[in-house]
């Protein structure tokens, strides 16, 4: 077999451009190391470009402060308290201007196979393009694969999914775009809908969006089938800022579907999810020029080119972040990341049900929110948890310790972004986008620091990540202010809302 064969060389190697890899790159060459970018699609952003996730949430510093404020200046981001959202499409181009700008070397287009390791080190990463094979040897590689792949391919330990579901991974969710929406019409219709069942007497939490009612009719008159409406309550819609020249009659809405029992990382189950979507995408169409107020002429102009996987496989490295740290707020010395935002878990199993709480043995020391658990069967049908549900405080936030993106027995490797070391019920809050970038930047930093001093990762003290993060990279790490001084402020008596968060009255 003759296979042509191109070898590339480098100080660090970032294996993956989604938002996590996107940041390492930046901070990595910004550092002054050489850096090689390669990534499987043919534009920049992962998950939440290629994805369609199109919103930045989680504490906006750092390199996700800067990607959030090139995307402002150009108009492509609708700016909302916790959750900035923005056009995908534009967000590739910006991406790759500052992965370029940075003096990254970017490799599209190509599929990292395999690894070569060597005394725990890995010595090159083998790819694939079109025939041809790759290789790239570096001092560093950072796995910002989203699947914690390299990391699986070193021998490196890693989980996958939640036990208590059977291993299985939050709900998946293929975003779809839908053009041709009057959003305005639909807003007053769903008004409308709340006011009627305020005058009916209907308590708030039992109160039911306008969406469900009318999948509940389209289920009543034979237009959808029974476990399509069942997976259709969880989806929703968002309004995606940049494209539309009539921003309040003719609107393009990103929709939000799910499959569940999802098995990350084995390709049949991969291939069931996708179908399974696409003929949800196919009959929320007809379903919503049918039944939606306002929705008569949508139509789906394009489905995303990666399926919206929340997790995978991640790694066991030398922390692991837990919800418990979540809850209760837990600060480090080695911190690389900020987090205010809560648990946000797509139930494994359940259609329907978004779970906003983790649950723990005993309470924390923090802020966090306990009560005794009390989770019925559809929050955990193969038996409830003993101990305490525990929600995050409102008021406060937590922090990443650097030990998070250095994995176990590899030497010369760092994990960043969705498959970092956190444990399932952590994960589905600190997976965010900002967060993601945060493990990134630190991951290109800490590169240069080991370099420098001459030792592995695990060796390298986290607190010098930290310090070279507030020093030189300008991350307020160490500062309280904007919404994180206004969450300080909040008053009020707090309660678990319908929602299964934490409110203030
Ligand atoms: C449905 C859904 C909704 C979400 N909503 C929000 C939200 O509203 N706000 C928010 O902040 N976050 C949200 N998130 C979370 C967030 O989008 C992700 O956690 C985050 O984007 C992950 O970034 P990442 O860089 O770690 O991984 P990814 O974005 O998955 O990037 C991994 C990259 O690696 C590449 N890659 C993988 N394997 C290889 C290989 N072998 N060789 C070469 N390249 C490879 C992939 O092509 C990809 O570009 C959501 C996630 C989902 C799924």
């Amino acid at each position: 077999m003759h296979v042509s064969e191109k070898i590339f060389y480098a100080d660090v190697a970032v294996i993956g451009g989604g938002s996590a890899g996107c940041s390492a790159a930046i901070s990595s060459a910004r550092a002054g190391l050489d850096t090689i970018l390669l990534e499987q699609q043919t534009t920049l952003g992962g998950m939440a470009t290629n994805g369609y996730v199109s919103g930045l949430a989680g504490v906006l510093e750092g390199n996700a402060k800067e990607f959030n404020d090139k995307m402002n200046a150009k108009g492509l981001t609708k700016q909302t308290p916790l959750c900035p959202i923005f056009d995908a499409e534009k967000a590739k181009l910006v991406l790759e201007s500052m992965v370029i700008g940075a003096g990254v070397r970017i490799l599209y287009d190509i599929t990292v196979y395999d690894v070569v390791t060597e005394n725990n080190m890995i010595k090159e990463v083998l790819a694939y393009c079109r025939g041809t094979r790759i290789i790239v040897r570096a001092e560093y590689f950072i796995d910002g694969s989203g699947d914690a792949n390299v990391a699986a391919m070193a021998g490196a330990p890693v989980a996958h999914g939640n036990g208590e579901f059977s291993g299985y991974s939050s709900a998946s969710s293929l975003h779809s775009r839908v053009v041709h929406v009057n959003f305005s019409k639909w807003q007053a219709a769903c008004d409308e809908w709340i006011a009627k069942q305020i005058a009916d007497g209907i308590p708030e939490n039992s109160r039911t969006s306008l969406m469900y009612e009318q999948i509940k009719k389209a289920l009543a008159n034979g237009d959808m089938p029974k476990n399509l409406a069942a997976y259709m309550r969880g989806g929703g819609g968002r309004l995606v800022p940049g494209l539309d020249p009539d921003i309040e009659h003719d609107r393009t809405v990103l929709w939000i579907l799910h499959a569940y029992n999802c098995r990350n990382t084995d390709v049949e189950d991969l291939t069931r999810q996708l179908l399974e979507q696409h003929v949800q995408i196919t009959k929320s169409e007809e379903f919503f020029n049918k039944y939606c107020a306002g929705w008569e002429h949508a139509k789906i102009v394009s489905i995303a080119n990666m399926n919206g996987l929340r997790d995978s496989r991640r790694i066991i490295g030398e922390y692991v972040f837990s919800g418990e740290d979540l809850a209760a707020q837990r600060k480090f010395e080695d911190s690389i990341a900020r987090f205010d935002d809560m648990f946000d878990l797509h139930h494994p199993v359940t259609p329907g049900l978004v779970m906003r709480h983790s649950h723990v043995r005993k309470p924390g020391e923090g802020t966090g929110f306990y009560r005794e658990a009390q989770c019925d069967c559809d929050m955990h049908p193969f038996g409830r948890p003993e101990g305490y549900e525990a929600r995050t405080n409102p008021k406060a936030w937590c922090e990443v310790p650097y030990r998070t993106i250095v994995p176990k027995i590899i030497d010369n490797l760092f994990v960043v972004g969705r498959c970092f070391s956190a444990d399932f019920n952590a994960l589905g809050g600190i997976r965010l986008v900002a967060t993601c970038m945060s493990t990134g930047q630190a991951a290109g930093v800490a590169a240069r620091l080991c370099k420098k001093n001459h030792v592995i990762p695990r060796k390298l003290n986290g607190k010098e990540v930290h310090d070279y993060l507030v020093h030189e990279e300008g991350v307020p790490l160490e500062t309280v202010y904007g919404r994180l001084a206004e969450r300080e402020r909040m008053s009020g008596e707090a309660f678990v809302s319908p929602a299964d968060s934490i409110k203030y009255k």
